[in-house]
């Protein structure tokens, strides 16, 4: 069993789709295919949700029908024969119609979470109605009837394997099984999502629980680079990376992978590749247990960072002092993601500032308590990065002029990450590709 996702942008044109087809039926193996929403769909519905959410039911109404325009303008162009384009268009007027009930009830949370998922719901479907035109014989694998978080939001690998497993069995004689990224089913029986990006997480989801050979990521880059190329200019695609490595990239923000999607992939040693849609010839990024090589790899950023500071020459030396602190922020259900302490005071940064009046409140009584907001986490990743020569002297060269606030090096083996002001991300990323990368 293999597992292919296809993101938005790769699915987001009917030629895309074509495409895509293509790709699926390059080879004869039995493969599990995960879209995502067309492009910019699922911003829509969160454009829709938020105008909801304020009681602007008129804005919500107009975005509504210039989504269905675009749809209906996709399927004329995605099947040919009138018998398909009414069939498509059939399916996608229920969504519609959906969407536009939903403008007569009361907005929640739940039904947030149900309007989030209709791109995916329609995409899939959209596809198969193509895939049928074309002949290519498949089956959809309704993603709510497999994909489950529990209580904590956490995806149930087993639950997952055990009824993806039942569904595979009633479907002996199909090899192409197409299924939504993304949506699953949460502890209380509701339609809910993996977080944004999150169709990453679905993938390696269904190829850990089916322990297909492999998980294939298309997207509309080629592999990951060694530097955020929406940012710096001058960036290139890493040939392998490890399991950790990738994992540390994607959770401190590469963008191209969603942050916790390669834990499962991980756990089942199955490799995960990066590939690129729009250039299927390009030998993309594979990930592996092995990390191929030593030294700095690439770096990523981390939006939307705050740091804490609790300075307490009092209590920082007592016993139990650190773990009075992390358990408010596990009272609060906040991760940390980076930690320093010295004799005297403790960092720590949070990307979550949901609780902070709370947390902040609960660890005053612990020291003084500094917030700084608005900073940002940039990571260097590498393996064996904290032993490789001259890189920490190349990396402070290169940021000789920027204002460092905190720095982590030596807690992992692959990475070293410094917090920096917002306003100075851009400035460092450009100065690392240029000291560590000579680019
Ligand atoms: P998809 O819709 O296929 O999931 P995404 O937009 O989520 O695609 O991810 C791909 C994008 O990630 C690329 O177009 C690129 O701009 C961005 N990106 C950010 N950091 C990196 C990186 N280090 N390497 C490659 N792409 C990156
Ligand atoms: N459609 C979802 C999003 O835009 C999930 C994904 O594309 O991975 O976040
Ligand atoms: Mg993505």
């Amino acid at each position: 069993m293999k597992v292919m996702k296809f993101g938005g942008t790769s699915v987001g044109k009917p030629e895309r789709m074509h495409e895509v087809a293509q790709l699926i039926t390059k080879d004869n193996k039995r493969k599990i295919v995960v879209l995502s929403a067309l492009s910019g769909t699922t911003n829509a519905l969160v454009e829709i949700s938020n105008f909801l959410a304020s009681g602007d039911k008129a804005s919500a109404s107009i975005k509504i029908d210039q989504l269905h325009e675009h749809y209906k303008n996709f399927i004329q162009l995605l099947v040919a024969k009138e018998e398909s384009r009414k069939k498509a268009n059939e399916i996608i007027d229920k969504h519609f119609e959906f969407l536009r009930i939903i403008l007569l009830i009361s907005f929640s949370e739940s039904l947030y979470k149900d309007i989030l998922a209709q791109g995916e719901l329609m995409s899939t479907k959209l596809f198969c109605v193509y895939l049928e035109e074309a002949g290519i014989k498949h089956a959809l694998l309704p993603a709510l009837e497999f994909m489950s978080i529990d209580a904590n939001e956490e995806p149930q690998l087993l639950a997952i394997r055990t009824k993806l497993n039942e569904l595979l069995q009633q479907l002996t004689d199909v090899d192409i099984f197409i299924t939504q990224g993304y949506i699953c089913k949460n502890a209380r029986g509701e339609v809910d999502n993996l977080k944004r990006g999150g169709s990453d997480y679905t993938a390696s989801l269904v190829a850990a629980a089916a322990r297909a050979e492999v998980c294939e990521i298309w997207t509309d880059i080629d592999g990951m680079h060694n530097n955020d190329p929406r940012i710096v200019n001058k960036t290139f695609a890493i040939e392998q990376l490890s399991f950790d490595e990738a994992a540390e990239l994607a959770y401190f923000g590469a963008k191209i992978l969603h942050p916790t999607c390669i834990w499962p992939a991980q756990q089942e040693n199955v490799p995960v590749r990066l590939l690129n849609t729009m250039q299927p010839e390009a030998a993309g990024t594979v990930i592996t247990k092995e990390a191929g090589s030593v030294g700095v790899k690439a770096m990523a950023a981390k939006d939307g960072i705050v740091a804490i500071k609790i300075k307490s020459s009092r209590m920082l030396l007592a016993y139990g002092f650190l773990r009075k602190i992390f358990e408010v922020f596990e009272k609060y259900k906040t991760s940390i993601d980076m930690i320093t302490t010295s004799e005297v005071a403790v960092s720590v940064t949070i990307d979550n500032d949901q609780f902070l009046q709370e947390i902040v409140r609960e660890l005053e009584p612990f020291g003084t308590v500094d917030v700084l907001k608005n900073q940002t986490i940039v990571s260097i990743v590498g393996n064996e990065i904290a032993q490789t020569k001259n890189v920490l002297q190349k990396l402070f060269d290169s940021l000789k002029d920027v204002q460092v606030t905190m720095v982590s090096y030596g807690g992992s083996p692959h990475n070293i990450s410094l917090l920096v002001p917002a306003n100075e991300k851009v400035n460092t990323l450009q100065l690392l590709n240029s000291g560590l990368f000579g680019l």
